[in-house]
């Protein structure tokens, strides 16, 4: 691999230029950044570009922009390893994108970025042993051709343009406005409205007492419960190592180490004593709700804890709303929406003047991109992971699919070594191209969804998982999707062992 240069592909659209990278990373939200970071880093010879569709950098801490939007993990998990957290753990995005902002800066990657760059189809050449990409620029519809060794995709796991709607009977006479999160319309006055938030996530829990104040009433509809964990928004123990002067990255190391230990004695319990950990969840939410609140049905879901990513509510605030009243929970299912709000099963009406859709994600698959091998349109679905970021035959290509109920950027911490270890691997051994391939002794093993609907199920992932590849049941087939296994297999797998391909 050499470095950056411009010159003319031959697969390459008879007129445009192409521009040639080692390394192109596909979005600039938390992963992409956190990519280049690691890659200039560990990687200092390779050349490098992330392609990023919006016009700025933050992927999800840019595209929402609902009221009160803010993390439900703690930032000294979910921010990067190598720069320190100095705030709240819980951020809103614009504390989040600050610190990716100050990322970009202290590294200098502005560089690298191109903003407005939306990828439509990546082509994989054996003969030429390179990605090339065809991308559109979205100031000017301009078509532009980037090539690249190596391709890192850091696209994130759900479509930016648009969220998650179910269709529901009676839909259009509803008379009053309908939103959904992801795309909030700007300066949209809800004063004195009645809302009605449809869902139960995390994006529901942030909504509500953000909207509360302003509205006449905000009504939380849940078909189903879902476990809340509460407490200050605040580590007791960062404030006394900062009253103590330590060092920040010191800080940010103890609390991180902190709170993973809290998380996996968290993830065992669930696992061995799933009604401790319950009774210890209602115990947070019950010191915030009246004595006769009826938790058993609003907030006792049917599934274990841990099933889901557990939302943290910092200080109460969505209880606390409640139990002033100027929020309200209600656990029944839509018969049809009709022109003054919401007809529910048991038959009661829900009056709204706005109904916002905290209903999730629609899933995208590699970024909406369509990718062929050699011309061949790839069935992502067809192939196998290999440890939850490379895939049976797909050369010279990693994803960076973060964890569900730990914080996301642990993975891409772990994954961005993982690709730099590859990368100077492949250099090292002069190989051009790495592949995923199942060894005769793999070919019998076991396949299964890329994440277990036993284990974690969200509707994103139950809609479409059909659409992702598969995982095996053996190491290095798995897709662990377990922070505390993978810190300490992943930085020790071996290249070596047959089940990459170099050539
Ligand atoms: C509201 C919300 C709150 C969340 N809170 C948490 C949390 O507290 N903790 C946690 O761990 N996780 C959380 N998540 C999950 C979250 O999405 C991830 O943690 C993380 O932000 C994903 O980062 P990413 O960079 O991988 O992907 P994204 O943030 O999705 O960014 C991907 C980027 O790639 C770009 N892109 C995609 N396709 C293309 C293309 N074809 N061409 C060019 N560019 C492209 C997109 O425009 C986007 O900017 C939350 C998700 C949402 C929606």
């Amino acid at each position: 691999m050499g470095n950056s240069k411009t010159g003319e592909h031959s697969a390459a659209s008879a007129t445009n230029l192409t521009e040639h990278f080692d390394v192109l990373i596909v979005g600039a939200g938390i992963s992409g950044i956190g990519g280049a970071y690691h890659l200039q880093d560990q990687c200092p010879d390779k050349s490098f570009a992330v392609l990023e569709a919006q016009d700025s950098f933050g992927g999800t801490w840019r595209t929402h922009k609902y009221p009160g939007i803010r993390s439900d993990s703690d930032l000294y998990t979910f921010g990067y390893r190598f720069k320190p957290w100095t705030s709240a753990p819980i951020a809103t995005a614009a504390e989040i994108t600050k610190y990716m902002g100050e990322v970009i800066e202290e590294n200098e990657l502005a560089s690298h970025i191109r903003y407005g760059h939306a990828i439509s189809s990546a082509s994989w050449s054996t003969e030429e042993k390179m990605w090339l990409l065809s991308v559109t620029v979205s100031d000017s519809n301009e078509q532009l051709n980037f090539s690249c060794n190596f391709l890192w995709m850091c696209q994130g796991y759900y479509r930016h343009s648009e969220g998650y709607t179910p269709s529901w009977p009676g839909v259009q006479d509803f008379q009053g406005d309908i939103i959904h999160p992801q795309t909030w319309p700007e300066n949209f006055d809800y004063s004195g409205k009645k809302v009605v938030v449809i869902g139960s996530g995390a994006t529901a829990a942030t909504l509500i007492p953000a909207m509360a104040e302003k509205c006449s009433h905000i009504t939380m509809l849940q078909r189903s419960p879902t476990y809340f964990a509460t407490g200050r928004n605040a580590i007791e123990v960062a404030d006394m190592l900062r009253e103590l002067e330590i060092p920040e990255e010191w800080v940010h190391e103890i609390v991180r180490k902190k709170i993973l230990l809290e998380q996996e004695k968290i993830a065992q319990m669930s696992r061995e004593h799933p009604e401790l950990v319950k009774a210890e969840l209602f115990k947070g939410i019950k010191q915030f709700l009246p004595d006769d609140y009826d938790i058993d049905q609003h907030f006792t879901p049917s599934y274990r804890p841990w099933h889901q990513r557990i939302a943290f509510v910092p200080d109460g605030d969505l209880f606390k709303r409640i139990a002033d009243g100027t929020a309200s929970v209600v656990t029944d299912e839509i018969q049809t929406f009709q022109s003054n709000g919401i007809l529910l099963k048991s038959g009661d009406v829900l009056e709204a003047d706005v109904i916002i859709t905290a209903t999730g994600f629609n899933l995208n698959v590699l970024g909406d991109i369509d990718f062929d091998i050699d011309s061949e349109p790839l069935n992502f679905s067809e192939s196998i992971t290999y440890r939850g970021a490379m895939f049976t035959g797909i050369p010279n290509m990693a994803w960076v699919f973060g964890y569900f109920r730990a914080s996301w950027t642990l993975r891409a911490d772990l994954i961005g070594d993982f690709v730099c270890r590859l990368l100077n691997h492949m250099e090292e051994t002069g190989s051009s191209v790495a592949v995923p391939r199942l060894r005769e002794e793999d070919k019998s093993m076991k396949l299964l969804p890329w994440v277990d609907p036993e284990d974690f199920n969200p509707g994103y992932l139950q809609r479409s998982v059909h659409l992702l590849p598969q995982q095996g049941d053996t190491d290095p087939w798995r897709h662990a999707q377990d922070y505390w296994t993978e810190k300490d297999l992943l930085p020790i797998a071996d290249l070596d062992d047959g089940a990459l391909s170099f050539r």
